[in-house]
């Protein structure tokens, strides 16, 4: 009586569904890209390789100083 999903077979919706991507320029080089969300106003967009420099790396498991 421990498995209560019985449901069988689960279609997940998600699939095939296009991703929408919206065009901006990168904050940090300049370049034209595309994001995969809406760009606000006033905040920083970075393209791919500019958001992999910005975003702090999560390595190791420590977070206190
Ligand atoms: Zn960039």
């Amino acid at each position: 009586m421990a498995y209560g999903n019985t449901n069988g077979g689960n279609r997940d919706n998600y699939r095939d569904q296009p991703r929408e991507y919206f065009k901006a320029i990168c904050s940090d080089c300049g370049k034209e890209c595309e994001v995969p969300f809406k760009p606000t106003q006033g905040r920083p967009v970075y393209c791919r390789d500019c958001f992999k420099k910005h975003q702090p790396e999560n390595r190791g498991h420590d977070r206190r100083f």
